[in-house]
């Protein structure tokens, strides 16, 4: 089988590199037809959700794609991929978009203000080890986790990986970073 990359818009060559690296077969998703093909795992890409959430539901891709991540099919959603898969955002963020809502969290949007819209560290990783780099841009923060949502990482504080059964939200951007241990939490699950 083969990992499907949403290809809208945004970050999503990058995944594929690191999906390469590590043996995995993925190719694109641009629209209703792409979701024909084979496929039995997900990733939803960086960039910018408002778009992104828009273009799924003209392409008639939101519901099939809610529909299977809801039937268990594993996901890795980085930052923009985090805020489609919330089931709520902040309440100023909250303008309507179509978003997947499969995930029992609640994220704000651009949660680290403008003058720290960017910036790298390192932090644990719970499952994933120690020193894991962490890309962030312009980046949503975890605000609320619901009963069944483990959190896997937080930097001073703020919530920034959880999981929820075979999902996997990520705030920041593991495909900008060498570091493949993310993908490879994501092809274990
Ligand atoms: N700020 C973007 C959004 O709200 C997310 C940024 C990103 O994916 N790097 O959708």
């Amino acid at each position: 089988m083969a990992t499907a990359v949403l290809a809208l818009q945004g970050a999503f060559v990058e995944h594929e590199a690191h999906l390469a690296e590590l043996g995995e077969r993925s190719f694109e998703l641009r629209d209703a037809d792409d979701l024909s093909r084979p496929f039995d795992r997900l990733v939803l890409p960086g960039g910018e959700s408002t778009v992104q959430g828009r273009l799924l539901e003209e392409r008639d891709m939101l519901e099939p794609l809610r529909k299977r991540i809801a039937d268990g099919m594993p996901v890795l959603a980085t930052c923009a991929g985090l805020i489609l898969l919330a089931q709520r955002l902040a309440a100023h963020d909250d303008k309507g978009t179509p978003r997947l809502s499969t995930m029992d969290v609640t994220v704000e949007r651009n949660a680290y203000g403008r003058q720290l819209g960017s910036f790298r560290t390192a932090a644990r990783v719970a499952g994933v080890g120690q020193n894991v780099p962490m890309t962030f841009i312009r980046a949503p923060r975890v605000v609320e986790v619901g009963a069944g949502v483990q959190v896997l990482a937080r930097i001073d504080g703020s919530v920034v990986a959880v999981r929820q059964g075979s999902q996997l939200g990520l705030s920041f951007h593991p495909e900008l970073d060498r570091d493949l241990r993310l993908h490879q939490l994501f092809l274990s699950l």
